[in-house]
Formats: C-alpha cells, structure tokens, sequence
C-alpha cells in the first residue's frame, strides 16, 4: 500500500511499526457548534484510510479526539494562544454552561457521524477526560527543560527544543508558513513567536478566581488546579497527550485537515518528540478542503452547511458520502447542491443495479469462461490497486461503473459490488432507494398548493409555488420534480 506522507513529502510504501496492526490518530472537531461537511470530508478521508487498511489485512487501533476546552478563537488571526475559549464563547451566547455546549454539540457530531457510515473509532477521546495526561507530558516538558512561565501561562520553547534534542521545529510545514499566520502583534512574553501555550492561566500568574477582585460572570466555567496555577490546557497538547495515551509513544498515521500542518500538527510533534525523544509520528496525511460554490467555507459567509442541511433537502447522507469519493482527498473539491444531486443520482443507480443482480438468471456460475473469470478477478484486482495507491477513490469508482457494465454473471457483479461496498460504505444493500427524496416540507407546501388551486385561490397558489421554487424545486401541474 502507498500513501503520501506529509513529513517526507513523497508517495511512500506504507510500512507498518507491527506487521499487522496500525495505529491511527484523527484530530477531531472542536465542539462549540454544528460540524460543516468540510470538517465531514476531512473524516471521510481518515474513514476511507481505515477501510482501505483493513482492506489490505490490517487491524486498525483508531482514535478520533473531540477538543471540548483550549481552542482558542485567536488562532483565526494566526496567533492561537490569544483570544477566547470557543466553549466559553459558546456557552455565553446560547446561555448554557460550556459543558453542556460540548454535550449537544458533540451528540450532534456523533449522530452526523454515524449518517455517514463512519467506522466507529475505539475511542472518541475527549480533551476534559485527560487533563492529568496533558499535566503529566507539560511536567515532562518542563523536566527537560523545554517550558517558561509568562504572566498568562506556561510556553513551549522550541529553540530549547532545537537545540537540547538535536530536532528541527516545523518540519511537517515550512516556517514561513507559520510565521506568515500571524497577523497580530506578537505576544512581547514570548521568548520567540513560534513558541506556543502549553498551559493558560485563568487569572495572571495562575491565581484562583477571588470574589473580592474578579467579576463572577466572567469567571472561566473550565479550569482545574495544576502545578503552575488554576487554568486549563492549550490546544495542541491534548492530542498529543491522548494520542501517546492510547497508541503508545511512537505510532503509525496522524491524520487531520490540511490546515493542521501549519501549526498544530508540528506544534504535536515538537510536544511528544521533546518529551519522549523518540519519533512521534510515521506517516502524517492531511486531507484538502472542502470549498462551497467555489469560496471558502465559512459561517460568516453562510455557507458552513452541515449533514443536516443535506439531510433537509431531501438526500441520503451517504450522497454526501458518494459525492466526497469523486474527488482525491488531496484535492480540493467543490460543493455544489447540483453535485450532490449529481452523486445522489449516481448512488441511486449503483443502489439499483445491485438490486436487480439479485434477480434469478439463467447463465450459471459454475460454467463461467475463462474468460469472465480473469474478468472477475481483474476488477478485484483493479479496485484494490487503486484504493492502496493513496486512496485513489475516483479512479475506485471508475472500475466499479466498468465492472457494472461488463458483461460477468449478474450474480458475480453482485459478488463484487458487495466486496467493494466494504470500502465504499454506501451501504448498496438498501435496495431500490432513492438517494434523493422530495423532503417533507415541499411535500405540505404542494399539498396547500392543491388546495388553494381547488378553492380557485390562484393568486395564493402562485404565492405558494414561487416558495417551492425558491428551495430549488420545479412545480409543474401533473407531477413535480428536484
Ligand atoms: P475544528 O473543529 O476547527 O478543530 O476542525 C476539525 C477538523 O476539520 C480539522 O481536522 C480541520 O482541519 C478540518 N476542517 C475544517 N474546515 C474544513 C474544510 N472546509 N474542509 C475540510 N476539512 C476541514
Ligand atoms: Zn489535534
């Protein structure tokens, strides 16, 4: 199997640490608001990854983290260590506390994420769960030297890391490209700007909330006691803390969105390197962003749809799921409600042939050519070549249409289409259904719609149908259609 590893830059042969089992690491969502289908096609290429593994003989141990504390709204001007806890933020404006903010936000992902036919990790592991763990590796970090107290918290050095472990800081990216992030003044504290948090003190110096001095409504709702004061853990050391916690020191994949590379993920491995002084990590894979109408993503934009959005106008998730196997995950790809209709139609149609190959035929199996045989064995081989060459889904897919029009047994394309579906995860099974149906609320606003033209309400009728049509739905007299 080969895989492009981030860290080498190169298309590498995947070799495992131990022979059969792989170890893998997913940087999961921050849980302050609803998951995008961006942050979705970022787990579909870590899904994708697993499948394809076990695919290939693998067992897979995989562990996805959900950041409930530490994520820090600062990182959007590049610097992440500066501004507030999304959490906190969260819960201030829905006006519940940020625990119960983390609760429904991440039920809200687990149920997006079972929609869309995810392998189930062994754990989703959560920042707040392993604070002692995050404790423990900054004491580490500090017996070796590598830490520093400012008044708002404890600092990880690189240049100590560089030179006390003989490691470079920010290989995985450039440092130009962490450097260019910054579009604040830098913290005058810091030793140097790379330098990141490690631990945030709730108060200057660490101090306790005191009722005399500090206004109660301000006051953080997550913090715990440490050995250097009250407060609460930087972003980046949960996952490496949690990652070593449940795979050991040193594991196979690291696996998160492309803007993982600039900060975070070097920020991980200059974290466990510089506590462990062992190789952290062996492959790094980063997938590309999902844009929407050809911009990016972005909830002040309006455009961070989610699975319920999807799920609302009428499509099957695993359309969704289709439609993020037609493009490479190193790739960007582009949301269109008009591409999903496009992969809604292509998975109804695959959903469909699978059925009819259910169908009784006269041709029997046991005397198929030689021909057909090699045939048989050749789309296998074929579709496996492909997913093990980096995950080539789109070229996967290509020899599933050509495997479906060929002309093997019936019975044998099934056979296949089955085998292949351990990958795909589209669940072609479910039988003649369509991957798209017209959603409810159209559905009542046609029923009024009849209504009104029986009263001979036409004026109000029309009213109702200009509203259907500004969903995306066509009105004509006899039937309508998406
Ligand atoms: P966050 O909730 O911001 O911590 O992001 C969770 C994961 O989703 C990270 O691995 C991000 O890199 C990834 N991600 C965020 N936005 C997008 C996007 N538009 N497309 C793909 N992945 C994304
Ligand atoms: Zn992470």
């Amino acid at each position: 199997m080969k895989l492009y590893n981030s860290l080498s830059r190169k298309v590498e042969d995947f070799v495992p640490l131990h022979p059969k089992a792989v170890g893998m690491y997913t940087c999961g969502p921050t849980v302050y608001s609803f998951v995008t289908i961006g942050n979705m096609r970022t787990y579909a290429t870590s899904d994708l990854l697993v499948r394809t593994l076990q695919f290939n003989g693998y067992t897979v141990d995989y562990v996805i983290n959900l950041t409930d504390v530490g994520h820090l709204t600062g990182d959007n001007e590049g610097d992440a260590d500066r501004g507030e806890d999304r959490l906190e933020k969260s819960a201030k404006k829905e006006g519940k506390t940020a625990w119960e903010v983390a609760g429904f936000y991440t039920d809200a992902f687990l149920k997006d994420f079972n929609a869309l036919n995810y392998i189930k990790p062994k754990i989703f592991a959560k920042a707040t769960d392993n604070i002692p763990e995050q404790i423990e590796l900054i004491t580490r970090l500090e017996k070796n030297g590598l830490t520093y107290a400012t008044s708002d918290g404890i600092y990880f050095d690189t240049e100590k890391y560089e030179t006390n472990t003989h490691r470079k800081y920010g290989e995985l990216s450039s440092l130009d490209s962490i450097m260019e992030g910054a579009r604040v003044e830098p913290n005058p504290e810091k030793r140097n700007a790379r330098d990141f948090a490690l631990w945030k003190f709730s108060y200057a110096g660490g101090r306790a909330f005191d009722p005399a001095r500090d206004d109660e409504s301000l006051k953080r709702q997550m913090e715990w006691e440490s050995p250097w004061g009250v407060g609460f853990p930087g972003w980046h050391i949960e996952c490496s803390a949690m990652s070593m916690k449940y795979l050991g020191e040193t594991f196979d994949i690291h696996a998160g969105g492309e803007d993982l590379r600039a900060t975070h993920h070097p920020n991980e491995i200059a974290q466990s390197e510089g506590a462990t002084n062992k190789l952290f990590v062996k492959y790094w894979v980063h997938s590309a962003f999902l844009k929407v109408d050809g911009k990016r993503m972005g909830k002040s934009l309006g455009n961070a749809y989610t699975v319920s959005d999807v799920v609302a106008k009428g499509f099957d998730p695993l359309a969704l799921r289709y439609f993020y196997l037609t493009a490479h995950y190193k790739s960007p790809l582009n949301f269109t409600w008009n591409g999903l209709e496009a992969a809604a139609t292509a998975l109804t149609k695959l959903r469909n042939a699978f059925a009819s190959c259910n169908e009784e035929e006269a041709e029997d199996r046991t005397i198929l050519s030689a021909e057909k045989l090699q045939k048989i064995t050749e789309y296998r081989d074929r579709f496996k070549n492909a997913i093990s060459d980096d995950l080539n889904f789109p070229q996967a897919l290509a020899i599933v249409w050509e495997a479906l029009k060929s002309n093997i047994p019936r019975a044998d394309k099934r056979d296949l289409l089955q085998l292949f579906d351990e990958v795909l995860g589209l669940q072609l099974d479910k039988g003649e259904q369509k991957a798209k149906e017209i959603p409810a609320e159209i559905k009542e606003l046609l029923k009024k719609r009849e209504e009104l033209r029986a009263q001979k309400n036409f004026e109000e009728a029309d009213k109702m149908r200009d509203q259907i049509e500004e969903k995306g739905y066509t009105v004509s007299d006899e039937s309508f259609k998406g």
